[in-house]
């Protein structure tokens, strides 16, 4: 065992991720978290996005499940609705609907606080982990500056550990605390497409969808900034979420929500939501963007400071990418401590780590986002021209080709690049591209079958 003490700010996601993935290696890990947590799974003040639908994508599920294995069975314990997305989720785009293939794969779908629920029972399960209530105030440093000793806390203590970890979310204030001990502060890439979310808990009767389809998501587009969705969740309770691009935020009273609905790319999920029993109030979010802070490539940085999950960066959620590109982060750290677990130079080995799976799911926001007019880019190039060509040539591939849309969702969903390359897929595009052809599935109203 190479660490006495791991001290981890933040027990949202991340935060127990990290303590998942830091308790093999050390004595103690010590999650500090503001929010009193509840008994029973339930929205709370310091996660405000938990009311909103949120999805876990096969990556995430695979990493969480190295971490804490069985803790798929644990999900479906607790209620999820397992679907193979790729085949029972349809969703219709700017280019029609997507191919709908089977993946052989199943993923959890559930509200987003039962699944953190879920993740924290099995977090504190573990013998040397332990949660404080208390809020973090501070860094507290060595004499020399040259390390991060531990968290100060709002009731005046400090917490010390040999590794710190901030997990505390968009929120984070690492930033200013490193600037107050003469840290430069990480380069900041953004991309502020201003997303609106407005979602509610609904009951739905049976038979609202075609055979085999499980959820419907007809996403915003440049072309349409409104989107909606209805996905099934957890314990026969399915969401119904209204989406917006561009601030074209979806509104919480209920004629303009369906207004907004009855406005996406299909009509689909707002004739379903005409049917649904509405359990909840309709809760909205919005954030700016995508922004990524680049700590890994700090020259100058503190010993024994890492930082994880929504602190690193948050992402626009309509990819549903926040929570598994936490849990590869997470996995990230746990091999890094498998391959050496003393403390000295572990947390920028560790962020250096986590660099490959930012880079993937950054350059998918940059060139998904990167497409809609208006759409601010900070720090990062705007996609060219060629790019966003050749993106919306396999976005129409995917909708006719069954091994092109599985590459497209393996790589949505697994963050798998290599998934694309392959030289048949580069013929499948090329022929498509000669050939001129037409999107069959394009009619909003009609979800298509499966292809392959
Ligand atoms: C509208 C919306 C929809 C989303 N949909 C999806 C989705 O479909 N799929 C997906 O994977 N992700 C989604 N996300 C992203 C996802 O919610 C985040 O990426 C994820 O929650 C990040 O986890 P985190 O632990 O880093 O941060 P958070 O979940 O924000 O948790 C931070 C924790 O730190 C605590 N904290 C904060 N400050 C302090 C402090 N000073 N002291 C002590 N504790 C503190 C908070 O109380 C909280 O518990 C969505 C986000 C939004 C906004």
């Amino acid at each position: 065992m190479g660490l006495d003490s791991v001290v981890i700010g933040g027990g949202g996601i991340s935060g127990l991720l990290a303590a998942a993935a830091a308790s093999p290696f050390a004595r103690q890990v010590v999650i500090v978290e503001k929010d009193e947590i509840p008994v029973e799974p339930a929205p709370r003040r310091g996660v405000p996005q938990g009311r909103q639908v949120h999805a876990l994508l096969g990556a995430g599920q695979d990493a969480m499940a190295e971490l804490l294995p069985g803790i798929v069975d644990d999900f479906e314990a607790a209620g999820a609705r397992m679907v193979d997305s790729p085949a029972d989720l349809a969703v219709y785009g700017r280019f029609g609907w997507a191919g709908r293939v089977r993946s052989g794969t199943r993923t959890v779908m559930m509200r987003r606080p039962v699944l953190e629920h879920v993740v924290r029972d099995r977090v504190l399960a573990l013998p040397n982990v332990t949660l404080r209530s208390s809020a973090v105030t501070g860094i507290s440093v060595t004499d020399d500056r040259s390390r991060v000793a531990g968290f100060a806390l709002l009731d005046g203590t400090t917490l010390e550990g040999d590794l710190v970890v901030d997990a505390t979310g968009r929120v984070s204030r690492s930033v200013e605390w490193l600037g107050d001990i003469g840290y430069d502060a990480p380069q900041e890439r953004e991309m502020r497409s201003h997303i609106g979310y407005a979602t509610v808990e609904v009951r739905l009767p049976d038979g609202v969808f075609d055979d085999g389809v499980a959820g419907v998501l007809a996403h915003p587009h440049p072309g349409n900034c409104r989107g909606a969705a209805v996905v099934p969740a957890d314990n026969g309770i399915y969401l119904i979420a209204g989406l917006g691009m561009m601030n074209q935020d979806p509104p919480r009273d209920i004629d303009g929500f369906m207004a907004h609905l009855d406005g996406a790319p299909s009509p689909i999920v707002g004739e379903i939501a005409r049917k649904a029993e509405f359990l909840t109030d309709i809760a909205t979010y919005r954030v700016r963007g995508s922004r990524r802070r680049v700590w890994e490539d700090l020259t100058h940085r503190p010993d024994g400071y890492l930082l994880i999950g929504d602190a690193v960066m948050a992402f626009n959620p309509l990819y549903g990418q926040g929570m598994s590109v936490a849990a590869c982060e997470a996995v990230a750290l746990s091999r890094s401590l498998s391959e050496d677990s003393s403390a000295a130079g572990l947390a920028s080995r560790a962020q250096t780590a986590m660099k490959e799976v930012i880079d993937i799911v950054f350059a998918m926001a940059v060139s998904t986002d990167g497409a809609y007019e208006g759409a601010e880019l900070i720090g990062v190039p705007r996609p060219s021209a060629d790019d966003m060509e050749a993106g919306a040539l396999l976005s129409r591939v995917a909708t006719d080709d069954p091994e092109v849309a599985l590459a497209v969702k393996r790589y949505a969903h697994y963050f798998d690049r290599g998934a694309l390359q392959s030289p048949s897929i580069a013929d499948k595009l090329a022929a498509w591209k000669v050939g001129n052809r037409k999107v069959l599935h394009d009619n909003p109203v009609v979800v298509p079958g499966i292809i392959g």
